[in-house]
């Protein structure tokens, strides 16, 4: 989608600090973390939300989640925990429309959410 944030940060036309990359997800920094590690983690393909997943794209979700053990680990939250969120909508409290997964570690979380 040519006006969204994170097709650009995808392409590369605005920067982020990238943590993982390959040819259908990136990873970067959250720009206000919430956490010692917060990273977001988005399909380079554009989606608005969880709400558009489908049986027919909904193999992007096996890749993103079989990164995640990965990623925990390269960040160090692997063995403490850690919290992977996604925010769908307004009442759910997405700014961002374009599908993203907050992995947040590094401290202890609470629970429930506001
Ligand atoms: P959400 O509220 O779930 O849609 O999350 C959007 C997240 O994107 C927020 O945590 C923001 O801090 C983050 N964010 C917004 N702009 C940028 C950016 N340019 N680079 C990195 N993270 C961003
Ligand atoms: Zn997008």
């Amino acid at each position: 989608m040519t006006d969204c944030l994170f097709c650009k940060i995808a392409n590369k036309e605005i920067p982020s600090s990238v943590v993982y990359e390959d040819e259908k997800v990136l990873a970067f920094k959250d720009i206000n973390p919430e956490a010692p590690v917060h990273i977001l983690i988005i399909p380079k393909v554009h989606m608005d939300s969880a709400q558009d997943i489908r049986e027919s794209n909904s193999s992007i979700m096996s890749h993103i989640f079989a990164l995640i053990p990965k990623l925990a680990k390269d960040l160090g939250v692997d063995e403490k925990g850690f919290r992977v969120i996604t925010n769908i909508g307004e009442h759910g409290g997405q700014t961002v429309k374009h599908l993203h997964f907050h992995m947040l570690g590094g401290r202890n979380l609470s629970w429930p959410p506001g």
